[in-house]
């Protein structure tokens, strides 16, 4: 497909109505979207487009999968919500199986929202609790690391580290403070500063994703680990774009090439029901389960049955699959395709599974990004020097080889954005 042959009348027509009724906060959107099955989509002009970007890592089982469809629809027509006076068969069985794919230990708990935002809402919410349990006589402290993402509810935005998101809503909450990634005496010494007030949580990524996919040294995130047990302090992970098997592990923690530790906390979201908004927190262990009481923490939608199926749902198909190894065999072909590739333009390309970054010579990334949507591939300028790939975790080898294709003959002389 080239350029000159994709008809966008009815997208462009869509796209100017949408501009006209929605705010403005995520720029022009590059299509309007119609459907979608398995790795591909369509957009309302016909036009199809391999997908390697998913809906920012959330559609992890593919567009339209039988067995999600399935289970979607038939909770649509058992029961779609009940509140939280209520309870229903599926958000017990996806609690259970969550803390039973973390590993967490007898005793650990899940609270679900609708968002990675809320996810780290509740995290930073039982962080707060935790602080307070410490009963020291000054604030307690929140770490987050420099370049890390945690979403843009206010708890969320004090730990996101980009000041240009960050600093026109402050003052945010306080007593939050950002250490260098990767920079375990930074992380020493803030903890070692006791004098402004104990560390009662670190808060991060272990792939920082909206950064730019840049995994943290292993030695970096078991220093945190250690720092953490010393300190009496509890270690938030930020699994929302890492967790589910995105990595090729059900979460990016079991991996030992990122650390391979235990954490207090984990959030999740993005990929979690396969499409459906729905996130939430495991907190390892009774204790610290235990700090949220009744009427401390909750949300209307949370544990919502219809949300939970899909769960359930992009979970069972996840295992019946094989998609972690899927994820772990397609990352290594897609990053070995790619280093072999060829194009000059390409420097590097980092990641692990099916989360990836290729960076670029020079920064052109979202020109890249519009020649390859112009060629029928959809990736993601994550950063000015930066694609980022994330295609759902069904990927196939041929997939990935038109994908590489598509990379391959991105010009080299774009200019900057
Ligand atoms: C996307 C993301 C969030 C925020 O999730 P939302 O669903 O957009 O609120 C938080 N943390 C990480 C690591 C993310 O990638």
């Amino acid at each position: 497909m080239t350029s000159e042959q994709i008809d966008l009348t009815h997208d462009t027509e869509l796209i100017g109505e949408y501009e006209q009724v929605h705010m403005h906060v995520f720029g022009t959107p590059l299509r309007v979207l119609d459907h979608g099955q398995g790795t591909h989509v369509w957009d309302v002009d016909g036009n199809e487009y391999l997908d390697f970007l998913a809906g920012i890592a959330v559609n992890s089982i593919g567009y339209a999968h039988p067995a999600w469809i399935e289970a979607v629809s038939a909770q649509a027509a058992q029961v779609a919500h009940v509140s939280n006076y209520f309870a229903t068969r599926p958000q017990i069985s996806l609690a259970a199986k969550l803390v039973e794919l973390a590993g967490a230990p007898q005793g650990s708990h899940v609270y679900f929202g609708n968002s990675g935002a809320e996810a780290n809402e509740a995290a930073l919410k039982l962080a707060k609790l935790y602080g307070r349990s410490l009963g020291a006589d000054k604030p307690y402290r929140i770490i987050a690391l420099e370049h890390g993402f945690h979403g843009r509810t206010m708890g969320a935005l004090s730990a996101t580290w980009k000041p240009a998101i960050r600093e026109p809503f402050q003052p945010l909450v306080p007593n939050f403070e950002f250490v260098p990634a990767n920079d375990l005496d930074a992380m020493r010494a803030a903890f070692e500063a006791t004098d402004s007030g104990p560390v009662a949580s670190v808060i991060m990524e272990l792939i920082q994703g909206e950064a730019g996919v840049l995994p943290l040294d292993p030695e970096f995130v078991r220093g945190v680990r250690s720092l953490c047990d010393e300190h009496h302090a509890k270690l938030i992970v930020d699994e929302v774009q890492t967790g589910m098997g995105r990595t090729g592990k059900w979460f990016a923690f079991q991996r030992d090439d990122l650390g391979g530790i235990t954490p207090d906390m984990v959030t999740f979201a993005k990929g979690v029901a396969g499409g459906f908004p729905m996130g939430g927190m495991i907190a390892f262990g009774e204790e610290l389960s235990n700090l949220f009481s009744p009427g401390t923490h909750g949300s209307t939608f949370a544990g919502n049955p219809l949300g939970a199926a899909a769960g359930l749902a992009t979970i069972g198909v996840i295992e019946r699959e094989d998609l972690l190894v899927n994820a772990e065999a397609r990352g290594e072909q897609l990053r070995r395709q790619i280093r072999a590739c060829g194009n000059p333009l390409f420097e590097s390309v980092r990641g692990r599974g099916l989360l990836n970054a290729i960076v670029l010579t020079h920064p052109c990334a979202h020109a890249a990004m519009d020649w390859a949507l112009e060629h029928g591939l959809i990736i993601n300028a994550v950063a000015p020097n930066a694609l980022r790939l994330a295609p759902p975790l069904v990927v196939s080898e041929n997939d990935v080889d038109e994908a590489v294709h598509v990379l391959a003959a991105i010009p080299s002389d774009l200019p900057n954005d």
